[in-house]
């Protein structure tokens, strides 16, 4: 029951710094309902907040301040507070960011008003120019979606008259939008594809957790092709069909244009899309239709799960593994388990698809907490590629080049036969260390403990932490000797060097994040080579995300070694995954792929693994081993971060910390530290860390809590706390 307030009422305003408790304000001329979207006076200010509960007593309605109105909006639903609360409670974030992160659109307090919107048109162009091309790009990318004037014009980068010219020929067209306009219809009834028998098994199992209309949890687990797509498609549509609502999470922006086409095959229209890639008109149009049921399915990004869903019934996490759906930054939150606990919520099903799931979603499903169905086999023909090593041991190749002869024979003879390789490396940029010959310093980073990297196609050295860049001296900067700066490692732009040389025929695709300005120009190359436009790919991880290569039948990976090194109790997870990730690009088509791992360590477990494709086998290796040194899943962990720019306030800081650890032994649980972050300094602040580790049941959070408040955080310092870090 949604309350009433004419008193006074508490009131979660939205501030960018931190406030851990409610504000109580004198409800508005005729009062107003709990979950209300309001504007109210903060000091100066006026902010954005959202009616709580009921007023504090105790004080003086006549001298509280008033709301200053109730915003047109469709009210907080008593399930997105209890989510907001949970998730903040989790993960020890005060109400007022969790309010930031459930209120990311644009212009919600201001009313809807008319306003012209710009869409594609069926007129002739005119005279085509360069810059009347991109405008037609633009809106051909964006299919259905509206943009303002300026939308159009900076995404397409010309200015507003081009997008004027274009009107006067009819080739965009000029509406005026009375308000935030609906999705289309998603026709739920039309017939999905006949699905394999491993496909049916699944799709009813999904269909059955929907007509339940309770909450419920599936590990949807497939090789890469095997159908899991079109198997959860059937779980949306019968989602939809009981009038739900549906969310898609996928972890890449470039993933959802590809997906979105499948959704419109599909269902005949587009869905909702939310991403950092969608426009702010769009953004506002979308929260507002999720929030009056305009929009029956939204497709995005693990910020999406914070949309004000009127219904939810269906949460899919695809390529559930991926670690992209840790937020890293602001509020640390991991969109897998967050999409669980909101399931939980509102009565409804979270599907988790992955080919390679975390070890944490294997372990639930083990204990029985998650419903597990396996799709085995690869669709149609395609069969899943053959994994061999090439010991780089006994392979004749100089220090300085990276393609083993091996490697080379294979490609060779999959470009004559028409066929695609992909070389896979994850290492962006040219080389990871530059270094003096002279006197042996190596160029590193004037913020952060970090080497600069190289990164040839950008003419400059970049450092991977803080994104500073600068020219590649010409001397040394700490000997000043001339001309003896030397590039050592490989990254991709250095592979592509060595991929020309050593085929020098060959049409060669170079796959990583950086190279590319916009995700326009990567969903080109993307198109570029599932079209045949190449013959080698040579790629970092974001080739291993999802896109289907149908020509592409051998994946050579460069350094298999790579994630393996390092304390990092994820290590051996992580590259099993990304390495089975990568090689399942291999053969999706009609022939079938070869894998060829590059190692200097054949003999190793996880390598092993990898080759034998024993993945129960090595989840159980893998779950016994975290379980013997009490990690998560089957313990848990935070880390604190401590940074200032002066180390020993820092320090000092971590020190009071851990001399006041008793909170922290009274549930059992275990201080380490502190001590230097494993990246010591970002940004010219310095980086200590702390790590606890816990018991699964004892109750971290509250002892977290009790533990930090006995310190204070001031001035220049920050402290963040990580529950359940990705790395540790
Ligand atoms: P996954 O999500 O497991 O990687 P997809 O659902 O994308 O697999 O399926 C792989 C390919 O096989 C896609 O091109 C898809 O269209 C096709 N496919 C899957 N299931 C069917 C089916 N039942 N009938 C026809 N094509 C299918
Ligand atoms: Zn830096």
């Amino acid at each position: 029951m949604r309350e009433f307030y004419d008193e006074g009422s508490r009131v979660a305003v939205q501030t960018t710094q931190p406030l851990d408790r409610m504000l109580t304000y004198r409800a508005p001329e005729g009062g107003c309902w709990q979950g209300a979207f309001v504007e109210v006076p903060l000091g100066p200010r006026k902010v954005m907040g959202v009616v709580w509960g009921p007023g504090e007593t105790g004080f003086d309605a006549s001298k509280l301040r008033a709301v200053i109105r109730v915003l047109d909006v469709p009210p907080m639903r008593g399930e997105m507070a209890e989510f907001l609360a949970r998730v903040g409670d989790y993960t020890l974030t005060p109400m007022n960011h969790m309010l930031r992160l459930a209120t990311r659109a644009p212009g919600l307090t201001n009313p809807p008003s008319m306003r012209k919107i710009y869409r594609m048109g069926h007129g002739d162009p005119g005279r085509m120019t360069e810059a009347r091309g991109r405008v037609l790009d633009t809106l051909e990318e964006h299919g259905d979606l509206a943009f303002t004037l300026g939308e159009l014009a900076e995404l397409s980068g010309v200015t507003s008259s081009v997008v004027k010219g274009l009107v006067k020929t009819g080739a965009v067209r000029e509406e005026e939008s009375p308000r935030d306009l609906p999705f289309p219809h998603l026709d739920w009834e039309a017939p999905g594809k006949d699905l394999s028998d491993d496909q049916a098994r699944a799709a009813d199992m999904l269909r059955a957790g929907i007509e339940s209309g309770e909450y419920g949890a599936t590990l949807l687990r497939g090789v890469t092709g095997s159908g899991k797509t079109e198997a959860y498609l059937e779980a949306v549509a019968a989602c939809l069909a009981k009038g739900r609502q549906a969310l898609v999470l996928l972890p890449e922006i470039a993933l959802t244009s590809e997906f979105i086409k499948r959704v419109e095959v599909r269902f005949g229209a587009r869905p909702a899309e939310w991403h950092s890639g969608v426009t702010m008109t769009e953004r506002r149009r979308v929260w507002r239709m999720v929030g009056e049921g305009g929009a029956q399915l939204v497709v995005g990004a693990r910020s999406a799960l914070f949309l004000p869903f009127r219904d939810i019934g269906l949460i899919v996490v695809d390529e559930e593994h991926d670690s992209s759906y840790k937020q890293d930054d602001g509020v640390l939150y991991s969109a897998r388990d967050m999409a669980v606990l909101r399931a939980s919520i509102n009565s409804a099903q979270v599907v988790l698809a992955s080919a390679t799931p975390s070890l944490e979603t294997w372990a639930n499903a083990e204990a029985g907490k998650y419903a597990r169905v396996d799709l085995t086999t690869r669709f149609g023909q395609a069969v899943l590629p053959e994994m061999r090593a090439v010991d780089m041991r006994e392979e004749d190749l100089p220090g300085d080049r990276w393609i083993s002869p091996t490697l080379k024979r294979a490609v060779e003879g999959r470009i004559e036969a028409g066929e695609q390789a992909l070389i896979f490396l994850n290492r962006r940029g040219y080389a990871p260390v530059t270094i003096c010959r002279a006197c042996g310093h190596q160029i590193g980073c004037d913020h952060c403990d970090a080497r600069m990297v190289e990164h040839r196609f950008l003419k400059r050295l970049v450092c991977h932490q803080c994104g500073e860049t600068k020219p590649m001296p010409d001397a040394c900067p700490s000997c000043e000797a001339e001309g003896r700066l030397a590039p050592v490692g490989p990254g991709v732009e250095r592979l592509a060097e060595e991929v020309a040389e050593v085929f020098p025929e060959a049409r060669v695709a170079v796959l990583s994040s950086d190279l590319f300005g916009s995700a326009r120009a990567l969903k080109q190359q993307i198109e570029l080579i599932a079209g045949g436009g190449a013959d080698i790919i040579i790629g970092t991880q974001i080739v291993a995300k999802g896109h289907n290569f149908p020509l592409l039948t051998l994946v050579g990976v460069i350094d298999a070694d790579l994630g393996l090194q390092g304390s990092d109790l994820r290590a051996a997870e992580r590259t099993f995954q990304l390495i089975r990730q990568v090689a399942g690009r291999a053969g999706r088509g009609e022939i079938s792929g070869l894998a060829l791992l590059q190692t200097f360590q054949p003999e190793h477990p996880v390598i092993r693994a990898i080759l034998s494709g024993d993945e129960e086998g090595f989840w159980k290796a893998e779950a016994s081993e975290r379980q013997a040194a009490g990690v998560p899943p089957y313990g848990r962990l935070a880390g604190v971060v401590i940074s200032s720019p002066d180390l020993d306030a820092a320090m000092g800081l971590g020190t009071a910390l851990a001399r006041g650890d008793a909170p922290l032994r009274d549930i059992g649980a275990q201080l380490f530290g502190p001590a230097m972050a494993p990246i010591a300094r970002v940004r010219g602040r310095h980086r200590v860390r702390l790590l606890v580790k816990a018991a699964k049941t004892a109750p971290l959070q509250a002892a977290l809590r009790a533990w930090l408040s006995q310190v204070e955080v001031k001035g220049d310092m920050r402290l963040s706390v990580d529950i359940d870090p990705q790395s540790f």
